[in-house]
């Protein structure tokens, strides 16, 4: 099956030649449409944007407040020269979309990065039927099954009082964009808003729940730790920082802390050892194996290109049930990315 009128993957970005645009490109081009705001999808320097509306908060703190951005609302549809598009929830954090593009008939889904679990900081994902899908498969092996939310929190925050009862501040790790605006928002929600004055986070992310603050998602102000006098009593508090920012003098600042990671690479035994981190907590904004099969299977599409992670093992899996998969190269990374200590992770 072809789909050269619909969308090809080019040297500078997935591209559709009938509406010539660009989705998530990773060059400066004329018109992009972005699915996020995270790094490797929204990058700074195209002519134009068309972005969903609830992201245009986020992305302006990430790329910058000049940028010529159209929105759309979810499920709007919008003619560019001989296609039509459309923005649908893909679940990731806030603002993310999945694009719709329609050819002559023939539909097109750029899923972006996306979930299933419930996220209390972004819209829920929505199946789109399709006859070409480009899905993610950071987490796509069977071993990456995402426990409860619900659980994870729980755990989480139990951690937090043990680690109060022996006077250790317990610092968090978790990407600064979604990941922890979501554990924000979860943990206020299960202990009370009340908890929020032993919270405190990272200069990096406050920004970010500024931007989330002003898109209507309840998440509380938490100041910056450096904002706080050095002699701030720190035994009772939940820090939460970027994963870069371990080794760093910022985290010197919390005597004896505990440090943890929230990361989906959690799920894999050794993890935590190589990471250099107390404990672990399974939480991830990427979708897992189970959740990908179901996602493909709502969407109907008669092929896939898979993109960024376990990509052979996916378009293999998929080829045995009858859907015609092909990798396809590109510069997307995943938030998630284990090898590499980075923010991103
Ligand atoms: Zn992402
Ligand atoms: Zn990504």
């Amino acid at each position: 099956m072809s789909y050269s009128n619909l969308l090809e993957c080019t040297r500078r970005g997935l591209y559709c030649p009938a509406g010539d645009f660009y989705v998530d490109p990773w060059d400066r081009v004329d018109h992009a449409i972005l699915t996020h705001a995270h790094a490797d999808h929204a990058r700074w320097g195209c002519k134009r944007y068309l972005a969903a509306r609830s992201s245009e908060a986020l992305l302006k703190v990430r790329l910058s407040n000049s940028i010529d951005l159209q929105t759309l609302d979810y499920g709007e549809t919008l003619r560019i020269h001989n296609a039509l598009v459309s923005l649908h929830p893909a679940g990731h954090i806030l603002g993310s979309s999945q694009v719709r593009i329609e050819v002559d008939g023939k539909v097109a889904l750029i899923t972006g990065d996306y979930k299933l679990q419930p996220d209390p900081t972004c819209s829920a994902w929505e199946p789109v039927r399709c006859d070409l899908m480009v899905t993610e498969s950071t987490f796509g092996l069977p071993v990456f099954q995402w426990p409860e939310t619900q659980l994870v929190i729980k755990q989480l925050v139990a951690w937090w009082h043990e680690n109060q009862k022996q006077g250790r501040t317990s610092v968090i790790l978790a990407y600064s964009v979604g990941k922890a605006q979501r554990i924000i928002a979860e943990v206020v929600r299960l202990c009370g808003v009340e908890v929020a004055k032993d919270m405190a986070v990272h200069g990096a992310m406050l920004g970010p729940n500024r931007a989330y603050r002003n898109s209507g998602i309840e998440i509380p102000d938490l100041p910056s730790a450096a904002s706080l006098s050095s002699d701030h009593d720190w035994s009772k508090a939940l820090i939460l920082g970027p994963p870069s920012s371990q080794g760093t003098g910022w985290i010197k600042r919390f005597s004896d802390p505990s440090i943890a990671m929230a990361s989906g690479w959690m799920a894999i035994r050794g993890t935590r050892r190589r990471r250099n981190v107390d404990r672990g907590f399974v939480l991830s904004d990427h979708i897992d194996w189970p959740d990908l099969l179901r996602a493909i299977d709502a969407c109907r599409p008669e092929t896939v290109w898979v993109t960024h992670g376990f990509t052979d093992v996916v378009a293999r899996y998929l080829m045995h049930q009858g859907i015609e998969a092909e990798v396809l190269q590109t510069h997307f990374s995943g938030d998630e990315s284990e090898p590499i200590i980075s923010e991103d992770a």
